[in-house]
């Protein structure tokens, strides 16, 4: 069984590993993954501020050269990646291939991005005087990612915290470990020197903590649960350290009664159960106007019905398993919950078996539920989505808003009206009209309000808001 160990300091180095195993096929071991120490977290830490002057000061082609392999390796590798995450995660072998090309496309966005970072020179109100305002590297940036995206997420990441001159230590979720480990072994082969990038794979409350806690990381990028990001906020402020927190959803999913069906149907059903509903932009709470209401449901009941659950790299799954046990008796403790809250199982939430054995789970959907159910209120993580009956456009929007959560809110509509006023008064930091709440583009701003998000936006030019500092340097004639 291959062992695939951290980098650290430009060294593959090993340790005690553990299997990653494939939700489905759970007698299937992916392979053994090295669980870093502490030591190697700090090892880590310390390669990388070594590395941090010389990087930060290096020629900006040598910036793109890299990111620019990187890129064209993930592409010419994308069913090979795509089939690993499927196999890792559970999602199925389209959507990894899919996620795959999309951390290609970030690689070469930022590719270019190194190329064109850009500053501004003002008059100074003194005579004589000129301003330049221009962007450096904050230092050493521990990036914390979590399992569900597992090469999308570390790639938003790593591709603006190399191409603006940071180093960098990366902490994968413990779950899929795979597919950072190649898209470091990747980078690294790409001609990055040594220390400029280190992985230490290994547990949170180890690998993850020691990040957290040591005075020398500069600024860290997080995705992940509530709990753990409040946890990062509180050991950030006390250093008065830069930090950007991506955590959970409560997204919902408008269906006015002038909707098209089919349109909404499609937003509903992709929105809530595809990538088995383990997206942090999930349309996990499905809000519709009275007179759509009973056709609406009926749609989606019947489209559910079609799809297939099984095996994620298996020709024809439409979704895959839940990611884990843990995660699947989460996902199945929220649906008793639910039951027990007085929603109506209009559809599935049953444990599936398949010819494999995995974490498989028959997508639920609830309907007769209110927006005061914890069902609507916590965020589930899996299949799982709650229909809420409103009686107008008003209602809706009041009802979307009502919720500690702000990462993104679709509509299905025919009304311009409503889609304006919708994008306008939306509380959520992604707003969609007539597509799901879920699928972004990878060159614009990603990320939400309220208790989604903390910090500046990741993803396309505004990354640069987090991966640099801003300098004033003022300069007199003499
Ligand atoms: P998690 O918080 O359990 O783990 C995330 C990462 O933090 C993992 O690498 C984990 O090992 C690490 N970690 C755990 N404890 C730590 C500690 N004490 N100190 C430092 N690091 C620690 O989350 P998860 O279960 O992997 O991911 C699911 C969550 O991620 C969901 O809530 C989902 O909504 C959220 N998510 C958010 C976005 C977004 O962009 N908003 C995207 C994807 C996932």
């Amino acid at each position: 069984m291959t062992v695939f160990n951290n980098l650290i300091a430009g060294e593959w180095v090993g340790g005690d590993a553990t299997d990653n195993i494939n939700p489905s096929d759970s007698d299937t071991v992916i392979g053994r993954y090295v669980r870093g120490s502490k030591a190697d977290a700090k090892n880590a830490i310390a390669a990388a501020k070594a590395a941090f002057p010389a990087w930060s000061r290096s020629n900006p082609m040598a910036r793109h050269a890299v990111l620019r392999k990187a890129a064209d390796e993930i592409t010419a590798r994308k069913e090979e990646l795509g089939h690993l995450l499927a196999s890792e995660e559970g999602k199925t072998l389209a959507e990894g291939i899919g996620e795959t090309v999309r951390a290609a496309q970030i690689f070469d966005f930022f590719a270019g991005e190194a190329l064109r970072l850009a500053g501004e020179v003002l008059p100074s109100v003194r005579p004589g005087v000129t301003v330049e305002i221009t962007r450096e590297a904050v230092g050493v940036v521990g990036l914390i990612t979590p399992w569900n995206f597992p090469i999308a997420i570390p790639a938003w990441k790593l591709a603006p915290a190399l191409c603006y001159g940071n180093t960098v230590v990366i902490k994968p979720a413990d779950l899929t470990p795979g597919c950072t480990w190649a898209l470091v072994d990747i980078l690294h082969r790409a001609g990055l020197p040594e220390g400029v990038l280190n992985l230490v794979m290994g547990r949170g409350s180890v690998v993850g903590e020691t990040i957290v806690q040591s005075p020398d990381v500069d600024a860290i990028s997080f995705t992940g649960s509530v709990g753990t990001g409040s946890k990062i906020a509180e050991a950030s402020v006390r250093q008065m350290r830069k930090f950007q927190l991506e955590m959970g959803g409560k997204n919902p999913l408008v269906v006015l009664d002038d909707a098209d069906l089919d349109v909404a149907v499609d937003c509903a059903v992709n929105g809530a159960f595809f990538s088995t509903g383990q997206r942090c932009t999930a349309s996990s709470r499905l809000i519709v106007t009275d007179a759509i209401h009973d056709r609406f449901v009926a749609a989606v009941i019947a489209r559910l019905g079609g799809l297939t659950v099984d095996n994620a790299v298996k020709d024809g799954t439409d979704i895959g398993p839940v990611v884990d046990q843990s995660q699947l008796d989460q996902d199945m403790e929220y649906i008793e919950v639910a039951r027990g809250e007085g929603a109506k199982l209009a559809f599935g939430g049953e444990r599936l078996n398949r010819e494999t054995p995995g974490f498989y789970l028959q997508p639920a959907l609830f309907t007769e539920t209110t927006n005061a159910m914890r069902l609507n209120r916590e965020e589930v993580f899996g299949p799982v989505a709650g229909v809420i009956r409103v009686k107008d456009y008003d209602e809706a929007l009041s009802v979307a808003n009502d919720t500690a959560f702000g990462l993104s809110a679709g509509i299905c509509t025919a009304s311009l009206k409503h889609a304006c006023d919708f994008k306008r008064n939306s509380e959520a930091g992604m707003v969609m009209v007539n597509l799901p709440t879920a699928g972004v583009d990878f060159h614009v701003p990603f990320g939400g309000r309220k208790g989604s998000s903390y910090g500046a936006r990741e993803q396309g030019r505004y990354a640069a808001e987090f991966y640099t500092t801003v300098k004033t340097a003022y300069q007199s004639a003499g």
